[in-house]
């Protein structure tokens, strides 16, 4: 009896290894090789070398003749993309850390998109948008978030739902919904603080695939050689074949930068407690090792924002293939037709954004000199003012300090009005 216990509990695991736990699904190969870089990656390399063009051609749109530094500390950003929050609660004030939640996202897509040289950065538009909805507190089937996305939805802008689960093992989904292409992404509160999450998410909203795609087919057509080299077999693939003669490019994710996949969302894909591949034993459809690669290619990429990593701290790099496709998204994709309102100069937020609620003030230190701008939301042909912001500092008790306002160099002062909000001790 206990030996028959044991035996069935074994088959069962193995069983469960198979099984793919990755929140968004495949993107299927039929709609993958309609991509304009499947079968030729050089593409993608050839669009981020037209960067600079890209950003002169954006500003004669909005009549600025002369290049021109629209942040102070990053004077390279093309695209400012203006988030919309929802965050849902069952009864009125329950969910005071959404504004924090909401920070977080916006800081880490800053923090990755900043350290993957792309020209995008993220800024929140207006307060996050509080729903009181019992059923959208935790949305675990897609015919709910379809029904979230239904009712709460800014156009023009990237909807980031905040909720408390979305079923086991989903942490964050980006959803489609087919009848009318209208999309978002959902992240449960817990992930808002894991540094990669948000990220990953936000990729697919920017077209990224997963770095497993296709894994689960076990199909010579579908699924990635770990060989960087190898070519198409002409007979059992033959449209393949026609996109191009190296199967990097034409299977997975369709991209030969990013290392064949074998979802690494399992425990025995990976080092615990370490970033790395861990599984000497499996082998692709030609028999390659993935922990032993051929020459010329590489182990799977634990780093790679787009990987299902189990280790959500491991992820923390886009490949220049990935970034091509994120500029695609703006330049002929998803996202063309927010292109030029996501470009406009009179959205310039400073660094310390979001930052419009007292939850969300960033400390200024005595002595400091914060540049702080109100700048409008822009989004399809709409034009938002509705920025406010907050900060704090800490002084010693019994002292007399002085605040100093002063416009910024060649621009006109604000008004200004100054509150004292609270008196904290420590
Ligand atoms: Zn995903």
């Amino acid at each position: 009896m206990l030996a028959l216990t044991l035996f069935s509990t074994k088959i069962l695991a193995q069983d469960s290894l198979k099984v793919k736990q990755c929140g968004t699904p495949d993107v299927p190969m039929a709609e993958l090789q309609k991509e304009f870089y499947f079968g030729n990656n050089d593409s993608l390399y050839r669009l981020l070398a037209r960067l600079p063009q890209i950003h002169q051609t954006l500003l004669q749109q909005h009549g600025i003749i002369a290049d021109r530094v629209w942040r102070d500390d990053d004077p390279s950003i093309i695209w400012s993309v203006p988030v919309t929050f929802w965050a849902y609660i069952a009864s009125t004030g329950e969910y005071p850390a959404a504004h924090r939640n909401a920070q977080s996202v916006i800081d880490e897509l800053n923090r990755n998109f900043t350290k993957s040289r792309l020209p995008i950065r993220f800024y929140q538009v207006c307060d996050v948008n509080m729903v009181v909805n019992t059923s959208f507190v935790s949305p675990t089937t897609e015919s709910l978030w379809d029904a979230v996305i239904n009712s709460h939805h800014r156009e023009a802008t990237l909807n980031i739902h905040l909720v408390n689960s979305l079923g086991i093992g989903l942490n964050g989904i980006w959803h489609m919904r087919q009848d009318n292409r209208k999309n978002a992404v959902f992240l449960t509160r817990a992930v808002t603080t894991d540094g990669s999450t948000s990220t990953h998410e936000v990729g697919h909203f920017f077209e990224l695939k997963h770095t497993d795609n296709g894994y689960a087919q076990r199909d010579e057509c579908i699924t990635e050689p770990v060989s960087r080299t190898r070519t198409w077999n002409i007979l059992p693939c033959f449209s393949k074949w026609l996109n191009s003669n190296l199967m990097c490019n034409s299977t997975g994710d369709a991209l030969c930068d990013t290392p064949a996949d074998p979802c690494l969302g399992f425990f025995d894909m990976i080092l615990l407690n370490e970033c790395g591949f861990g599984n000497k034993k499996i082998r692709d459809l030609y028999g390659d090792s993935y922990y032993y690669p051929p020459a010329g290619a590489s182990q799977p990429d634990v780093s790679n924002f787009m990987s299902n990593m189990l280790e959500r701290s491991c992820r923390n790099k886009f490949s220049d293939g990935q970034r091509g496709i994120i500029v695609s998204s703006f330049t002929s994709g998803r996202n063309v037709s927010n292109s030029a309102a996501w470009s406009s100069p009179v959205v310039r937020f400073d660094t310390y954004e979001p930052d419009h609620r007292p939850q969300t003030a960033r400390r200024i230190a005595i002595e400091e000199k914060q540049l702080h701008t109100f700048h409008k939301a822009s989004f399809g042909n709409f034009l938002t003012d509705c920025d406010v912001d907050y900060v704090y500092f800490d002084v010693p008790l019994w002292g007399r300090y002085t605040v100093f306002t002063s416009a910024e160099i060649g621009k006109t002062h604000a008004n200004t009005i100054i509150r004292l909000m609270a008196l904290r001790t420590a």
